[in-house]
């Protein structure tokens, strides 16, 4: 069994109790070193490596300003690294080679080396030597420093409140569940009236709304009609292009958002309710698919890179958080009776599903939820029957 490690990434904002001077001194240390290594840079006219940097500002970081070695290492780092980005810029012709400027704001600051926590306290290095601050936030931040985080170099911040806050970077690895462990799944199912669906095996369901969008995309909609409208004199020159063009870009990011939202919303469901898989419908066949399920008039609406894209977030959020994901056979998930497995049309009928068989009533928009996970389940019972030799990653895209 292959079991793969993924890395949970937080930042920690820890506001500190500051009754000296020390950390305005340090910042602005900090920022008088990182103004002139980056005059040194600017002036050389190509980034250089930290190291380099380190040689040639080395003396007046450390003699002249009195920063640590740790310290002036961390502003060579960060000058080179801020001139490189530059330069990526610059070879995409978005900006030209300049002078870079820093703000004594921020300071960044490496683990063990010149920061660290003892209970409720920060040390960290200033001009002066280590000093130590109490955490004003403790009781949010005691949870990120029992040891079970692993912290990446923070910075030093001084926000516009006038206080200063400590920005603990830190990553966990979280050993991915296995799926022949499952005891919990949910199907989630993407849908017309609703962006998405959930059930769990233990029948808790959620909604993911789609009205917002809906309205979003008839104003949108609108705009293109108005625009078409406005006849083939205007159609097809340049602006009519460039404005259809924003319009899409427009559109796409708004989708994009908004995935970004269903796709944490719905992490944060399925770990409320201690999910380890989560079923989803392959969806590559799903222009084929949509079109029976959807009519004409919505049919553009739904275009199925926005779906896969719903589920490419899906997948990584999943990851992070330790659940697997499982992809299923789409086939008659809509029609399909929950309760007695029969397949029909009539099962539905606008809103309500109820089966004509068996009777079996509820909201159609959950019932492919329902069956997602059902199939999702099942497939957890075949993996099982073969040994449980499949690990999460290498299912997906396997079918029920
Ligand atoms: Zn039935």
């Amino acid at each position: 069994m292959n079991i793969r490690n993924h890395a949970a990434h937080k930042t920690i904002i820890l506001k500190l109790d500051s009754l000296d001077n020390d950390l305005a001194e340090l910042l602005r240390a900090f920022s008088q070193g990182m103004n002139h290594t980056s005059q040194i840079v600017f002036g050389i006219v190509k980034p250089i490596g930290s190291g380099q940097i380190q040689k040639l500002a080395y003396r007046y970081l450390r003699d002249k300003l009195n920063l640590k070695s740790q310290m002036s290492c961390n502003v060579a780092r960060q000058v080179s690294g801020a001139y490189k980005t530059l330069q990526e810029q610059v070879n995409i012709e978005e900006t030209e080679w300049q002078l870079l400027e820093f703000s004594p704001t921020s300071a960044t600051f490496s683990f063990e080396r010149d920061f660290g926590f003892s209970k409720d306290t920060l040390s960290i290095t200033t001009l002066t030597g280590r000093k130590k601050y109490k955490l004003l936030n403790y009781a949010y931040a005691q949870r990120y420093l029992d040891g079970s985080w692993r912290y990446l170099a923070s910075k030093l911040c001084l926000h516009r409140d006038g206080s200063y806050y400590f920005h603990l970077a830190c990553e966990k690895y979280i050993p991915d569940k296995k799926v022949t462990d499952a005891s919990t799944f949910v199907g989630v199912d993407v849908g017309i009236n609703c962006l998405a669906v959930a059930s769990t095996t233990d029948k808790k369901c959620k909604f993911f709304a789609g009205g917002e969008i809906k309205n979003h995309r008839n104003v949108r909609k609108n705009e293109r009609r108005r625009l078409q409208k406005a006849g083939s004199r205007y159609l097809g020159t340049r602006s009519s292009m460039r404005l259809l063009r924003n319009l899409a870009g427009r559109e796409t990011r708004f989708m994009t958002a908004v995935n970004h939202t269903i796709s944490k919303r719905l992490i944060e469901f399925a770990t409320e309710n201690d999910v380890s898989v989560i079923g989803m419908e392959d969806l590559t066949g799903i222009r084929k698919r949509m079109e029976s399920k959807v009519s004409q008039e919505f049919r553009y609406e739904h275009s199925s890179w926005a779906f896969r894209q719903l589920q490419g977030f899906v997948e990584y959020k999943a990851k992070e958080a330790g659940i697997a994901i499982l992809y299923v056979n789409p086939e008659y998930t809509s029609q399909t009776c929950p309760r007695c497995n029969h397949i029909s049309r009539n099962n539905r009928s606008g809103l309500s599903f109820r089966c004509e068989k068996c009777g079996y009533e509820t909201h159609a928009d959950r019932v492919g939820a329902m069956n997602i996970e059902h199939r999702t389940r099942d497939l957890r019972y075949i993996f099982e029957s073969q040994g449980g030799n499949v690990s999460p990653p290498d299912a997906t895209r396997l079918f029920a």
